[in-house]
């Protein structure tokens, strides 16, 4: 059966970032439309999963990594907007960021050090924090 499969999926695309996102969209929908009950949300589900099979069983395999690289690009400043707040997350756990008071520039301070003077590395400009 395993290799049926993947005998199957030979020369084909297969999933990328762009149908994990699509799939995600509906799921959104289809649970949109259980709360709802706009069959509207329903056939829009279908019709969006109909497209991902269509991209995964393609044979047009430059076609399909166009498009996903099409979104990859228009996506990119989301995508790494999402990253940099679930890294200023993890990371505010164990730093503090300040912003240096003449320049801007934001500086991570290590938590628990105590009142320490902080000299900008962009600028020089010295100041205190409790970190
Ligand atoms: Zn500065």
């Amino acid at each position: 059966m395993r290799r049926r499969l993947e005998q199957f999926m030979q020369g084909r695309y297969g999933t990328d970032e762009l149908t994990k996102f699509l799939m995600a969209i509906c799921l959104i929908l289809l649970l949109a439309n259980t709360f709802t009950r706009q069959p509207l949300l329903y056939w829009l589900a279908l019709v969006l999963i109909g497209y991902c099979y269509f991209r995964m069983f393609s044979r047009n395999i430059s076609g399909r990594n166009e498009e996903n690289q099409k979104y990859l690009s228009w996506t990119a400043g989301i995508r790494r907007s999402f990253t940099q707040t679930k890294n200023r997350i993890v990371q505010s756990k164990d730093y503090h960021i300040y912003k240096c008071p003449a320049c801007g520039q934001k500086i991570r301070i290590p938590r628990g050090k105590g009142k320490i003077c902080i000299t900008c590395p962009k600028c020089r400009h010295e100041f205190e924090k409790r970190s």
